[in-house]
């Protein structure tokens, strides 16, 4: 090691480069320029030196024996006490996978060795006027035993970079894989979230998305309903500034997937000493969902793990932002636009799905289809939108009659159907009777004030009402629904025929 003492500036260079003459060469550019500058011949002693000298700046030589110029730059760029130290590396050829490679390694510069190293001294100048003023307070490069560095095994610490950069993308590798998981979001978020809690050691960890209000949670120990409740409450809240003005907690539906003991006995506590950590995802510029985690372990999320976040971010926010999307355009093929029920199409494919179970559990299955009483009047006197208007709330109030299991269809313009599993006639009677009287009674909004519409029902069932297949079981309730029409409208007609070959008549 030659040191060289100028007084011009006060900026200290190491200068990594094995062959002698081009030693000569960046030295005599960086005298010219008042530079103090430290040698180093090969890239292990550019380590050593870059711990125990501290530079104001590093050039590296690409090929140099021992290693290379992109490992020590790695080596470096890696290292929180030497990572703000700007890197200009020099190469003989001028090719982009150098220069790729160069970047890549976080090197800030690149600079082809020509003649007269042309570049050279302008970029050492401007990387220099240029550093970083708010990292003045730099960490010592003195480590808590107070020993200097000057000795670091620079292998192992090598071993070590190459441990975890391994362990780094096998994190990536497993959460990219998920990409092509699951139709649903929620299980394919949810496996993202086990992964991130196996390697963060959370205790409960949660996506919650923007645009859907949406909180998918997954629980990886057991904690409790309290501390569940708090989380969910801290990932509403660290998600708010992004969500519709006015949101609340309880507008955000929860998803999750959890063992139910998990939450039986409030086996941790919500304490101040908690742990949280919360990162927006983005995809095309945009917040689309918050990750937050939890742990009652005090400073569980120390800065290990935030680096592993730091490089989970991005596939994460891959993998969820192409849930979501896949699920919304699952959900936009399946449902109706205007009042977001199951579309024609899909009610058919549910039908044939609900029909081959009922007939294999031999249970019972019934069908309400629903026409709307004089709706042409509406659209002629109010106009279509009111007419549109209508037939979303219409849709409102009958879904509030029926069951979660129960499936309902808008079946075509003003017709809706109802498929009600495991349900019987006498049962389908009283529930299309209780939404014959919700619509009656309901106060349909208009521009100027209420108004009063009716229905009119056809109901059957399988297999009370002898009815063979699920073709029938849909042409017997529309012709049921269009004996309540001609039988004066505002009722409930039963459709099919009883033991006895009589239509029949569920009192
Ligand atoms: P009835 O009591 O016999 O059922 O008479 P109706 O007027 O309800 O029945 P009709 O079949 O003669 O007319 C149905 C009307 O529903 C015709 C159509 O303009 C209207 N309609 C169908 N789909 C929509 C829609 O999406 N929006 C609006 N505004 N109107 C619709
Ligand atoms: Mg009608
Ligand atoms: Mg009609």
């Amino acid at each position: 090691m030659e040191a060289v003492q100028e007084q011009e500036n006060s900026y200290r260079v190491l200068v990594a480069e094995d062959s002698p003459t081009q030693r000569q060469i960046i030295m005599s550019v960086l005298h010219g320029e008042g530079y103090e500058v430290i040698l180093a011949c090969d890239g292990i002693e550019a380590v050593t030196q870059a711990f125990s000298e501290t530079p104001d700046l590093i050039v590296l030589d690409i090929e140099m024996p021992r290693m290379n110029g992109y490992q020590v730059c790695r080596l470096l760029k890696d290292d929180r006490r030497t990572a703000h130290i700007p890197v200009v590396m020099l190469t003989s050829r001028n090719q982009e996978t150098d220069k790729f490679w160069g970047l890549k390694t976080g090197a800030d510069r690149y600079v082809t060795k020509d003649f007269k190293l042309t570049g050279l001294a302008s970029s050492i100048g401007e990387l220099l006027a240029h550093q970083d003023t708010s990292v003045l307070d730099r960490p010592s490069l003195t480590d808590a035993q107070g020993t200097k560095q000057e000795d670091t095994d620079v292998l192992t610490r090598v071993n070590e970079l190459l441990d975890r950069k391994l362990y780094e993308a096998t994190i990536i590798n497993e959460i990219s894989k998920l990409n092509t998981l699951s139709e649903d979001c929620a299980v394919t978020v949810s496996s993202a979230l086990t992964v991130i809690s196996k390697v963060t050691d959370c205790y409960v960890a949660s996506v919650l998305l923007i645009a859907e209000r949406e909180l998918i949670m997954h629980i990886q120990n057991p904690v409790g309903n309290e501390y569940f409740e708090s989380s969910r409450a801290q990932a509403f809240a660290a998600a708010h500034e992004y969500l519709h003005p006015g949101s609340t907690l309880n507008q955000v539906r929860v998803r999750m997937d959890a063992d139910p003991v998990f939450l039986e006995d409030d086996n941790v506590k919500f304490n101040t000493f908690s742990s949280s950590l919360s990162i927006p995802l983005k995809a095309r510029g945009e917040t689309i969902a918050v990750l937050t985690l939890n742990s009652p372990k005090q400073d569980a999320f120390n800065e290990d793990i935030r680096q592993v976040l730091q490089i989970v971010e991005y596939p994460v926010s891959v993998v969820v932002d192409n849930a979501r999307l896949h699920e919304g355009t699952k959900r936009l093929a399946i449902t109706d636009g205007l009042t977001r029920l199951y579309n024609h199409r899909h009610f058919y494919e549910l039908l044939e799905q609900e029909f081959q179970r009922t007939r294999r559990f031999k249970t019972q299955l019934s069908m309400v289809m629903i026409d709307i009483d004089f709706f042409k009047q509406i659209n002629d006197t109010y106009g279509h939108q009111v007419g549109d208007d209508i037939l979303m709330e219409m849709s409102v109030v009958i879904r509030k009659q029926v069951r979660d299991v129960d499936i309902l269809a808008r079946y075509g313009g003003e017709e809706f159907a109802i498929l009600l599993p495991q349900t019987g006639l006498q049962q389908a009677r009283a529930v299309a009777e209780r939404i014959r009287l919700a619509v009656e009674t309901n106060e349909f909004k208009i521009p100027d004030g209420v108004i009063r519409m009716t229905i009119s029902l056809g109901i059957t069932s399988y297999p009370e009402c002898r009815i063979d297949n699920q073709t029938e079981l849909v042409q017997t309730a529309d012709a049921a629904m269009y004996e309540a029409k001609k039988a004066g409208k505002n009722r409930v007609e039963v459709g099919g025929l009883n033991d006895t070959g009589k239509t029949v008549r569920a009192n």
